[in-house]
């Protein structure tokens, strides 16, 4: 069972890592759509300021508007009055009264023609805006589009990769998969690494005792790493196959230095033997 122990936890890692490149891809998609919006929204809340402003402006001219008209109806009744004064202070009481609403009538139908006025500007300007909008938006449309079908397909995926990790991870035992989870949950993101030719942690580097490397190379699972606590596994043969000649060198440097010839002559015999079984 070793045997497919550590290669079931590195490929659950693998995994694990495709669905966080998934998960960047996808929010990426959400950048480059909001970068694409951006340009119409802007236009978009312009269009708003200027059509409220634009609503405002007629309300007040219709307001307006009511005001003179009723002052009219003023007047009106005022000069049926004057024509049946009884004496001069009356008279003099409603022709003042008249001359006073007529002033005020007279401003009104003044403010009426400048808000009829800022109407028609403010109508021009919503119809320029309105059209810029028109135009961003046949612009960006087609580009939003594109990115939303990119971005349906990217999720596509992820949900696949996240199927077979689910799918996968039923198959490992329990025990490995709690202690996977746990080591990632503790912030580290990768979890599992491969002991390197010269008996290093690949994740951190750090050599592991003699003792703990035999064990590993022996096909001993869940060890971990003293320095950074990533269980290291053992290599499989594609890692000695990218490791190339350059490892197998260091490895031979790092036997020479620390004179330790028969641990490393045992290590290189194992993984021959390894390399010979696959
Ligand atoms: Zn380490």
């Amino acid at each position: 069972m070793t045997d497919q122990t550590r290669h079931s936890l590195k490929e659950l890692q693998g995994l694990d890592e495709e669905i966080e490149a998934a998960r960047r891809r996808v929010s990426e998609i959400d950048e480059r759509i909001a970068d694409v919006e951006e340009p119409a929204l802007a236009l978009e809340s312009e269009v708003g300021t200027t059509r409220n402003r634009l609503q405002e402006l007629k309300v007040e001219e219709r307001r307006t508007e009511l005001a003179a008209k009723e002052k009219a109806a003023r007047i009106e009744r005022l000069d049926e009055r004057l024509k049946g004064v009884r004496n001069v202070r009356e008279e003099a009481a409603v022709s003042a009264e008249l001359e006073m609403v007529r002033r005020s009538l007279e401003s009104d139908e003044q403010e009426a023609y400048s808000l009829i006025d800022q109407v028609r500007k403010i109508g021009l300007q919503l119809e320029e805006q309105e059209s810029a909008l028109a135009q961003a938006q046949a612009e960006v449309d087609p580009r939003r589009e594109e990115l939303e079908r990119e971005k349906a397909a990217q999720q596509e995926a992820l949900a696949d990769l996240r199927r077979s990790r689910d799918e996968f991870a039923a198959t490992v035992p329990e025990r490995e998969i709690r202690m996977y989870e746990g080591i990632r949950r503790g912030g580290q993101r990768q979890a599992v690494a491969t002991l390197t030719a010269d008996g290093a942690c690949g994740y951190c580097f750090s050599v592991l005792p003699l003792q703990l490397q035999n064990e590993i190379r022996h096909g001993a699972d869940l060890i971990r790493c003293e320095a950074c606590g990533v269980i290291v596994a053992q290599p499989s043969p594609e890692d000695e196959d990218e490791s190339g000649g350059d490892d197998a060198d260091a490895a031979a440097v790092a036997a020479g230095e620390t004179s330790d010839d028969v641990a490393a002559a045992e290590a290189n015999d194992e993984v021959v033997e390894g390399a010979s079984e696959a």
